[in-house]
């Protein structure tokens, strides 16, 4: 325990008064246990709930009064939260704790809890709403109805549920409707071209997922790919996606004469499990194109979520001849450990720092730095996201050889891109 936290300790047990409730939005900073002395109130009926609380050691009875009557609710071991409620839905304590021995409890804050549940998809969202609403609903049977404050608390509740209840609704329905989708194979993929900085001409394209919704608003790939991945159908997705690119690759190859390559994007669901990256791999090696023209581009998050797993896969995938490009570099923890323990072929320098560079010199400095790191470790550079006439200078002044962005093309069909093969930018 570090000394702030011994002095919040000592103010706690000297201050009998001092409810726990007083001293969370302290206490939430550190995280640490708290122990209760047999007979101690850990809150009660009618106390503003800023805290849960999971029991590590001891006992708690929970408890409330009716008609002039302490009611026992239940008594909790180890292991058990309590105090949950009024963290959920607002609503003041609708009970009493009691530590019945010596009792070890952790507090857990009211902010990481929002934070837990606003990370939790709509549905489960809307399964915690539900569950309080008819918990309190049962509490309250027989009690007046809320009047002045406790009405209008009452009101934003119905409101928040209300918003909950929609949300959900509308991602359940996407998620049938992208199910429908996949089975229907009613995407698309767009093309983007990646322009070489120093000759201006096309070197390669980024396929990207689109879902042209017939009649309807169109969905961006940044809201249903999280969706698929969510549920795991980002996996027969990617696969349509790679097959696709590789039979672009094929025509690519067939009428232009040129060496350009094509760019696809792997999620890390994808490679999760061996026999996801074997699918991957089998594809690859079953297409009749050259695989060193095959671009798969990965994420940070692949290579953090499980490494052990991340290693394996990149093997198979590079034995495949294919390359491998680091997406968003710079987006996640951007352990640069990590790029010479993977077999990298090519970095991706996010959006983020392409616009920085018109901002400041400590803009420049990074991409200076990444742009010099990656050409160290034998990695080529793309440049995402340019828009600026200032960005593009800067970049190929400062050696970056390859760039994307709206600046040069946005995405477009395959039969538009593939024009992009026969002329060059002039700068
Ligand atoms: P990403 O892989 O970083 O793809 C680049 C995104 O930046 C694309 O958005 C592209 O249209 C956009 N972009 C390109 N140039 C510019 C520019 O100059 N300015 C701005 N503001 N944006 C630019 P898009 O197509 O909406 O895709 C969003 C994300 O969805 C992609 O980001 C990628 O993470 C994901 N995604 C798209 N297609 C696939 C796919 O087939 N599989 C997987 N797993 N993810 C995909
Ligand atoms: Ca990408
Ligand atoms: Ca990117």
């Amino acid at each position: 325990m570090d000394d702030s936290m011994d002095e919040l300790m000592t103010v706690i047990s000297n201050e009998p008064g001092l409810g726990l409730e007083d001293v969370c939005e302290a206490l939430r900073h550190h995280g640490t246990s708290v122990t209760f002395a047999a007979g101690s109130r850990i809150f009660e009926e009618g106390d503003r709930g800023d805290c849960a609380y999971m029991i590590e050691r001891g006992y708690v009875e929970v408890s409330s009064v009716a008609r002039g009557a302490k009611e026992v609710l239940a008594v909790l071991g180890a292991g058990e939260v309590f105090g949950e409620m009024a963290l959920l839905d607002g609503y003041e304590r609708s009970a009493t704790a009691t530590a019945l021995h010596e009792t070890v409890v952790a507090p857990i804050s009211r902010q990481q809890l929002e934070q837990t549940i606003e990370e939790a998809s709509p549905l489960a969202r809307l399964l915690v709403a539900a569950a309080v609403q008819r918990l309190r609903a049962t509490q309250s049977r027989g009690e007046p109805a809320a009047t002045g404050e406790g009405r209008s608390l009452q009101l934003r509740v119905d409101k928040h549920y209300e918003n909950v209840r929609a949300d959900a609704a509308g991602q359940v329905k996407l998620r049938l409707d992208l199910e429908s989708a996949i089975a229907n194979r009613e995407f698309e993929l767009a093309y983007q071209p990646i322009v070489g900085l120093t000759d201006g001409r096309t070197a390669g394209f980024e396929a990207l997922l689109r879902w042209p919704r017939a009649g309807r608003p169109t969905v961006s790939p940044a809201e249903f790919i999280p969706l698929a991945e969510q549920t795991g159908l980002i996996v027969p997705l990617g696969l349509w996606v790679l097959e696709r690119g590789l039979q672009a690759l094929g025509s690519i190859a067939r009428d232009a004469g040129s060496e350009a390559f094509v760019s696809v994007n792997v999620s890390p669901r994808q490679l999760d499990t061996e026999e996801n990256v074997e699918r991957l791999a089998a594809m690859i090696e079953r297409a009749t194109v050259d695989p060193g023209r095959l671009r798969l581009e990965i994420t940070e998050q692949t290579l953090l979520a499980d490494p052990r797993m991340a290693t394996l896969g990149l093997a198979r995938l590079k034995a495949t001849g294919a390359h491998i490009a680091i997406d968003d570099f710079g987006t996640g923890y951007s352990s640069l450990n990590y790029l010479h323990r993977f077999p990298l072929d090519v970095l991706k320098l996010d959006r983020s720092f392409v616009q920085r560079i018109a901002e400041d010199s400590a803009g420049q400095r990074v991409a200076a730095a990444i742009i010099a790191l990656s050409h160290d470790l034998d990695m080529d550079v793309v440049a995402e996201g340019i828009e600026e006439p200032a960005e593009l200078s800067w970049l190929r002044a400062h050696g970056c050889r390859f760039g994307q962005g709206y600046l040069m093309a946005k995405p477009m069909s395959f039969e538009e891109a593939h024009g992009y093969l026969y002329r060059s930018f002039e700068w």
